[in-house]
């Protein structure tokens, strides 16, 4: 029989990539892990008293969990002033697990100016970063940057964004997104209002998401829980520890990867805390 290498040297190939892949992907399956989503700690909107004790219940909480690490989608505190901002890194200096958060519109502004993001960067850290973990990577993005445009601060956001997708996507490492802001509540088509994003950078985003692996999009900012799937992409907006608009407890996800069931979120109760009787 004769063998044809111009074919027979692509299938082979193509057959070594597949195989990896799938290893790949078993690899990952075999290493599970769990991490906590919390939203909007907003130390100042709930009373201040109440956001601080509520967030130190869930750090105890959450250090008590076997889970990896904890992200914050954003609105760390309700003013951005030094106290603020110095009482939340006390209580986080107190997780036991790495906690990565992402800037909100109460932290940075609704559209950031140079001096609110160098306050943010000076007080909190970075308010845009990825951190690569048990073959995923997350991405914990500055949705403000998105909300409004911030000339060169954005432009230089979304070429990072891009480029951090695309080289996940090139290691085959599925991506988690972290920011404040959704995408939209109920329909990517939807009217820009106070709780998304702009109809245009919505779209950008998401088609960036997709193209690239992004398997979920987590976002806070709505005070209400949220969870949407499109086109195999989950997005969810968990439940806060300051205020809740739709009479949840306050609480966090805690999320489940990999271990075959793909990805999973419930919702942990913050301990000896109810929903206020007037929340809507
Ligand atoms: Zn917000």
């Amino acid at each position: 029989m004769k063998v044809n290498l111009r074919t027979t040297i692509p299938l082979l190939f193509s057959l070594v990539t597949a195989v990896s892949v799938l290893a790949a992907q078993v690899g990952r399956e075999q290493e599970p892990f769990s991490f906590v989503q919390m939203c909007d700690t907003q130390l100042g909107m709930g009373g201040y008293e109440h956001d601080v004790a509520t967030f130190k219940q869930a750090v105890k909480q959450i250090n008590a969990l076997p889970v990896d690490f904890v992200v914050i989608c954003g609105d760390l505190v309700q003013k951005a002033d030094d106290k603020s901002f110095a009482d939340f890194n006390a209580i986080k200096a107190t997780f036991t697990l790495p906690c990565y958060c992402a800037p909100g519109n109460h932290d940075v502004g609704n559209a950031p100016t140079s001096a609110t993001l160098a306050n943010y960067r000076e007080k909190i850290g970075k308010d845009y970063y990825s951190v690569e973990h048990k073959g995923y990577t997350l991405v914990v993005a500055n949705s403000q940057l998105w909300k409004s445009d911030v000339g060169a601060e954005s432009a230089k956001h979304d070429a990072w964004f891009k480029k951090t997708l695309e080289e996940a996507k090139a290691k085959d490492s599925p991506a988690l997104v972290v920011v404040h802001y959704p995408l939209f509540l109920k329909d990517i088509e939807e009217e820009e209002i106070y709780y998304n994003l702009p109809i245009e950078k919505r779209k950008e985003i998401f088609a960036l998401c997709k193209e690239n692996g992004v398997v979920a999009f987590l976002a806070g900012h709505t005070h209400k829980q949220i969870s949407n799937e499109k086109d195999g992409i989950l997005f969810v907006n968990g439940e806060t520890t300051s205020k809740n608009f739709d009479k949840r407890p306050m609480g966090f996800r805690l999320w489940k990867v990999g271990g075959g069931n793909g990805l999973q979120h419930e919702f942990v109760k913050v301990e000896g805390f109810d929903a206020e009787p007037g929340a809507e």
